[in-house]
């Protein structure tokens, strides 16, 4: 959607259920996760290259060592289990296929790894037994940091790596001893890699938040809270190619307070900034369409563009925006035109054959609003039609007046 929300901040706690790391919003929390899978993704290759890395070299390591009968079965689940799983995750950090399979993918995989360690540990011979149970300490931390879990997902892994252990243990293929010792270790590895994960993630979020803030007053007028003019352009440029690509019509008007001098001078540059955020609201409220694009223009003026609105279509919005400006019924006692405030508005629509151009249709609806004010303001001029005899030039008086404006409708 073009026209973002503002984005909740960092300081206001509603946003972020701390504890839970979760944004209460569901959609915040959505759009949080996909940019943090999306932006971990180089990251996890990496470190599935690690991975390999490490498996292999744990090969080298064990043959070169570890001599003895028991060698063969940790082979097994080297290479029968742990290689395996490490290739298939890292096909499918494929960009084609990593935000829909990775993350299934890798919460299955990640656990019967660790349980591969697990059986690792449990074959090892009392001599080996310190350097093979190092390994499952590798093996949390891996989890918490490496594949770009969540804090709950690395959390859930980790405990399942511990189960694993527990269990190997309770029927008694590990030593007590061992077990005891082992599980304490990792028991504190899960404590630090834990708290470590979580202040990671919280961070995350926090920068998150911060750059939808930032992203938000960069684009945005800080008084009406519509587009601001440079956000209008930069976001016109893809509307007006979806246009072109969609064959579609785009329309364009251009919004301007009448009088609005005159406003400030009787009312005050306060209820003038009111006024503003008002009119704003409403132009806001009737542009609905995914494809709509509202922004401050210039001190008073307003732009709407509408991505696949024909000229009648373009013409019953205007209309219906100056019935909304109206029905605001804002007391201009200085208006010579109206005892309310009230808007002027250039039209234009360009076709597909037209010149899709941006600039070109603002230069088009900039001179039909000068027309809509030479004709008397609280008004609408369609670009490029005689005053006479046309709907705009007919209708101008009783533009504001719902019961005269042949079907008058949101621009929704
Ligand atoms: P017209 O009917 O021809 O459009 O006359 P106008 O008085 O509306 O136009 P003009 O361009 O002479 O004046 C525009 C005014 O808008 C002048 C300026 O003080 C006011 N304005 C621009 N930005 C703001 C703002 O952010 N807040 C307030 N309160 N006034 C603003
Ligand atoms: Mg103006
Ligand atoms: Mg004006």
């Amino acid at each position: 959607m073009p026209n973002t929300p503002p984005a909740a901040g960092p300081q206001d706690p509603p946003a972020l259920a701390q504890l839970q790391l979760k944004f209460v919003a569901g959609e915040l929390e959505r759009e949080f996760l996909h940019s943090y899978r999306t932006m971990a993704r180089p990251w996890v290759r990496m470190s599935l290259l690690v991975a390999l890395s490490t498996v292999l070299g744990f090969a080298v390591i064990d043959h070169w060592l570890l001599v003895g009968p028991r060698l063969v079965r940790p082979d097994v689940w080297r290479f029968g289990l742990q290689l395996p799983l490490v290739l298939i995750t890292l096909v499918l950090t494929d960009a084609r296929l990593y935000l829909r399979w990775y993350q299934p993918a890798v919460q299955v995989a990640a656990p019967l790894f660790g349980v591969g360690t697990v059986l690792m540990a449990i074959e090892a011979t009392p001599p080996q037994v310190p350097l093979v149970a190092a390994r499952l300490v590798l093996a949390a931390f891996y989890f918490y940091f490496m594949l770009g879990f969540t804090f709950r997902a690395a959390v859930r892994t980790n405990l399942l790596l511990m189960a694993a252990y527990t269990v190997a243990a309770l029927i008694g293929a590990v030593a007590p001893t061992v077990a005891v010792y082992s599980l304490f270790v990792l028991l504190c590895a899960n404590l630090i890699g834990g708290a470590g994960c979580y202040a990671l993630e919280y961070a995350n979020r926090v920068a998150f938040i911060e750059h939808r803030r930032l992203a938000q007053v960069a684009s945005h007028d800080g008084l009406t809270g519509v587009l601001n003019r440079a956000a209008l352009e930069e976001q016109a440029v893809t509307l007006w190619q979806r246009a072109a690509a969609g064959r579609l019509p785009v329309s364009l008007l251009l919004i301007d307070i009448d009088h609005f001098k005159a406003y400030n001078d009787r009312y005050g540059h306060q209820a003038g900034d009111r006024c503003l955020r008002q009119i704003a609201a409403a132009i806001q409220a009737a542009a609905r369409r995914p494809l709509d694009l509202v922004a401050r223009y210039g001190g008073e003026e307003f732009i709407v563009v509408c991505a696949g609105a024909d000229r009648s279509e373009a013409v019953s919005a205007a209309a219906a925006l100056q019935h909304a400006v109206a029905a605001l019924a804002i007391a201009h006692e200085a208006s010579t035109t109206q005892p309310h405030v009230t808007v002027s508005i250039g039209v234009t629509t360009l076709e597909p054959g037209d010149v899709y151009s941006h600039e070109h249709a603002v230069r088009q609806a900039d001179l039909a609003l000068y027309r809509a004010k030479e004709r008397g303001r609280d008004g609408w001029a369609f670009h490029g039609e005689p005053d006479a005899g046309t709907a705009s030039g007919g209708e101008r008086r009783g533009a504001a007046d719902p019961a005269r404006i042949p079907g008058r409708q949101s621009l929704a």
